[in-house]
């Protein structure tokens, strides 16, 4: 039978991780860096360097899990972490969405169905849901979760995200190392690690290019600095 890490031995590697771990800034900046000196449209510039950024933040996160010994136990077609509220900024939304026109056609015309399916279904509960107010009800999480609600890019069949290699930063930085079934039995796990700290390095990385293009006069399909400060919950920047 398999044995899997116990709470105490994740926040053991953690608390040794905060100790020896230095996060490398460099491999984030280099990348904003690479794509401003690029011969290519704003459009591409910065939809290419969301997608690598959203990259480095999942490299990262394996680098760490190889120094201190810890193995994912997350798998393909496990998905109770896509029942949570997810967060994002109206340019990381607007990035989604030129990202996702990019996708092969089928791919995008099966995602619009989808989401298009998806508020005829839920459409009440996830009103109802997504007014509940994020900065301030500090149960917002629990509430969200208890009426089990799918993630709008899920696909409820297979328990796959439909726009994986772009799912944001929460989806991506809350992983688990114990027994999967903590996440079965639980609305809010303890075990789970979150690496959402990464999201300084990203948005910073991504702040600095658009400031950049700014002074340049070209910020292309983002309101640089609006978009930025507003944040709401994923399906509200869909709808
Ligand atoms: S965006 Fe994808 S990974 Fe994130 S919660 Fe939704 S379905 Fe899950």
């Amino acid at each position: 039978m398999r044995t899997y890490l116990t709470f105490k031995d994740i926040q053991d590697r953690c608390t040794q991780l905060n100790d020896i771990y230095e996060i490398e800034e460099e491999k984030f900046y280099r990348i904003v860096e690479k794509w401003a000196d690029r011969e290519v449209p704003t459009e591409e510039k910065l939809v290419a360097s969301f997608s690598e950024l959203l990259q480095v933040v999942s490299d990262e996160i394996n680098h760490m899990e190889k120094v201190v010994e810890m193995e994912p136990t997350c798998r393909l077609g496990c998905a109770f972490c896509c029942y949570f509220p997810i967060i994002i900024n109206g340019m990381e939304a607007k990035l989604m969405k030129k990202a996702m026109e990019n996708f092969p056609e089928s791919r995008r015309e099966k995602i619009e169905e989808h989401i298009q399916n998806y508020f005829a279904q839920y459409g009440e509960e996830i009103e109802e849901m997504t007014s509940l107010n994020f900065e301030e009800d500090k149960d917002f999480k629990l509430k969200y979760r208890q009426k089990n609600l799918p993630c709008m890019m899920l696909n409820t069949e297979t328990n796959q995200c439909m726009a994986y290699e772009i799912r944001p930063i929460p989806c991506r930085t809350y992983v688990n190392y114990t027994d999967p079934k903590v996440c079965e039995d639980n609305l809010m796990p303890k075990e789970p690690v979150s690496f959402e700290f990464l999201y300084s390095e990203y948005m910073g990385a991504l702040n600095e290019f658009l400031q950049f293009l700014y002074e340049e006069g070209d910020t292309g399909f983002i309101q640089y600095p609006d978009d930025m400060y507003k944040e709401d919950y994923l399906p509200n920047w869909f709808k």
